[in-house]
């Protein structure tokens, strides 16, 4: 089928099967993605505002057994540098969170061998008891995957117990590519693809928002990167009426800056700004079930991510008042809150503060701009 009737089908809502999805990707040019996916931005939010958020970064500990060959943050169990964060060592970062005008942790980490569900429930529980405006969007799948391995119980009673414990929302961390054959060869130790998005499943079916991602750029086919859209969509079409599921889609490119699948297999970042641009576009086409796509300023670049907003995006995600995984594999952009709000003007958007759950908010009376030191 010629590339202009599938966008046609696309701009009419319909679901693109991944084979008409490679077909785009490989025929279609990039103005005309990016006009069918920006007539389907405006379907979906037309009120011209492109929203961001104020979060911190910060994780639960730096002790992994996953061994991600992407991955220069973790390190191994009885390492110098190993730490595990507590409601003491997370206070100050909260505080100064609250000063920036943020209201939220963004909160993962490492795969620990012994962390379980005891020291997870007593943070989110200390977290909120001192702060109880705080919204923890907290541990990706593969993370409950591994709790709950820990623990022998099923992803439904880790996040029962999470939720209940003070979990506001469940990040979409770990994707990379939701192909157990790409899984093995660079997150052997993580959960594999179905059981990632069983997680989000038994997520939604229990109310907890979440988001989706997709680590792209590296060992991948094209097909597999179509098989991730596609199998993303088909959880959310499954989720229950009542619930919001996927948020967000949050597409980046691999960072590959000292990582093993670089030096070890010369596999290196060669993701373009047009690449991602089109990728951008086509997660808006592919995935028209949700209703938010961001981009990745972080790895991309504002010029980029400027760009996608007339491609398909509508957000910019957070100005990030730490962030300490995807910048140790080189991303090097840096964005204060005066800074995101200009970049989105200049775009020719209405820059709009938002939470967790994609609701506007007015910018607080009182913040400070964060001084990037990191
Ligand atoms: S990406 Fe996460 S799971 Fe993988 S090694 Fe790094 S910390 Fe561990």
């Amino acid at each position: 089928m010629h590339y202009i009737e599938l966008l046609e089908r696309a701009l009419s809502g319909e679901h693109l099967s991944q084979e008409e999805g490679i077909e785009l990707f490989h025929h279609a040019p990039t103005a005309e993605l990016a006009a069918t996916a920006d007539a389907m931005r405006r379907q979906r939010k037309p009120d011209g505002k492109v929203t961001w958020i104020i979060d911190r970064n910060v994780n639960t500990t730096n002790v992994c057994v996953a061994n991600c060959k992407f991955c220069n943050f973790y390190r191994i169990p009885g390492h110098a540098e190993a730490y595990i964060n507590t409601v003491e060592s997370l206070r100050p970062k909260v505080i100064e969170t609250f000063r920036y005008g943020g209201e939220q942790l963004l909160l993962q980490g490492g795969h620990h061998p012994e962390l379980g569900l005891e020291y997870y429930t007593r943070l989110f529980r200390g977290l909120k008891a001192e702060f109880p405006q705080l919204k923890l969007h907290a541990l990706g799948p593969p993370e409950i995957a591994h709790i709950a391995k820990l623990e022998g119980m099923s992803h439904r009673q880790v996040l029962e117990t999470l939720a209940e414990a003070g979990l506001d929302s469940l990040p979409g961390a770990g994707a990379e590519i939701l192909n157990d054959r790409v899984r093995r060869l660079i997150s052997k130790g993580k959960c594999g693809g179905e059981e990632w998005l069983e997680v989000m499943r038994t997520a939604h079916q229990l109310n907890i928002t979440t988001s989706a991602t997709m680590m792209f750029g590296h060992i991948e086919t094209i097909e597999e990167r179509f098989e991730h859209l596609v199998r993303i969509r088909a959880v959310q079409s499954q989720k229950p009426e009542s619930a919001k599921g996927f948020l967000a889609f949050i597409p980046w490119p691999f960072q590959d800056d000292g990582t093993l699948l670089r030096r070890h297999k010369g596999i290196r970042n060669t993701v373009t700004g047009d690449d991602y641009i089109r990728m951008i576009a086509l997660s808006r086409i592919m995935l028209p079930n949700i209703i938010n796509i961001q981009a990745s300023w972080l790895t991309v670049g504002k010029a980029v991510a400027q760009i996608c907003l007339h491609s398909g995006a509508n957000d910019f995600g957070s100005i990030m008042i730490e962030e300490n995984v995807v910048s140790a594999a080189g991303a090097p952009h840096r964005f204060t809150a005066d800074g995101i709000q200009a970049a989105i003007r200049e775009a020719g958007f209405e820059p709009q503060l938002r939470n967790q759950q994609y609701e506007y908010r007015a910018l607080p009376a009182q913040m400070e701009q964060q001084v990037i030191n990191y």
